[in-house]
């Protein structure tokens, strides 16, 4: 079975390969790994393997795997980004972990973050996730909403917003996929305009797509399965 160290390389050789059919320099897009259900001892190996960036979904196990990662990692190799959907009452928790909130899906989770960031003094980096999919079930600002929230949360000055987030359309069909990712880019760059800032960042990209992703302009791809196997599926 190939280990971790394996699969990440594989992974990065992936994006290379993508970077490079798509006339970009493969330093334009960074690996996060999305670490969910994953025990804290693998996503070590991960870390001791090159990984540097790890995304979490849900704080309860964030707060719970991060002593344990901490001693095994380092707390100086890794950075971690919250990438599920966030409740408002986890907003105090949360921040104790992340330096990156990519899931921000509004104005009154802004709102929350930026009260509790200027009681502890210090700003966070935000995304802020758009369902480009349009199915009920994923999580996200609608499209047509996305440019109006993004010139909100950056007025917020504890919160820096650097680009834009999706979980994108799950779909065999590649053309319908990379649709998606498309409609993120083009909302980042409307986005963009408005606010007046850059935006550079856009993430996403999961194992089964990541090149469809790189193809359209993403900067982060979150890969999860293509590194750790296949995530053990709650009964
Ligand atoms: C699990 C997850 C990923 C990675 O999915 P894989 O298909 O396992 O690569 C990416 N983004 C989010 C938000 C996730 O929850």
């Amino acid at each position: 079975m190939p280990d971790i160290r394996d699969n990440l390389a594989a992974v990065r050789a992936r994006v290379d390969a993508a970077c490079v059919a798509a006339g970009r320099a493969p330093d334009e897009v960074e690996l996060l790994l999305a670490t969910k259900t994953q025990p804290a001892a693998r996503i070590a190996e991960a870390i001791a393997a090159g990984a540097r960036l790890i995304g979490e979904n849900r704080v309860q196990e964030l707060a719970e795997k991060d002593l344990e990662l901490t001693a095994l990692a380092g707390p100086k190799l890794f950075e971690r980004h919250f990438i599920g959907h966030l409740q408002s009452n986890k907003v105090n928790q949360v921040l104790r972990y992340v330096s990156c909130v990519q899931s921000v899906d509004g104005v009154e989770l802004a709102d929350r973050l930026q009260r509790r960031l200027e009681t502890l003094d210090r700003t966070l980096d935000v995304l802020v996730q758009v369902n480009t999919s349009g199915e009920a079930t994923k999580s996200g600002v609608a499209p047509a909403g996305a440019v109006t929230v993004v010139t909100e949360v950056a007025k917020r000055d504890r919160l820096r917003v650097r680009g834009l987030m999706t979980v994108g359309l799950q779909s065999p069909d590649e053309a319908a996929v990379r649709a998606s990712y498309r409609a993120l880019r083009e909302l980042r760059d409307r986005a963009a305009d408005v606010v007046g800032a850059e935006l550079p960042v856009l993430s996403m990209g999961m194992s089964g797509d990541l090149e469809a992703a790189v193809a359209e302009g993403a900067t982060m791809v979150r890969i999860g399965s293509a590194v750790f196997g296949p995530r053990p599926r709650p009964a």
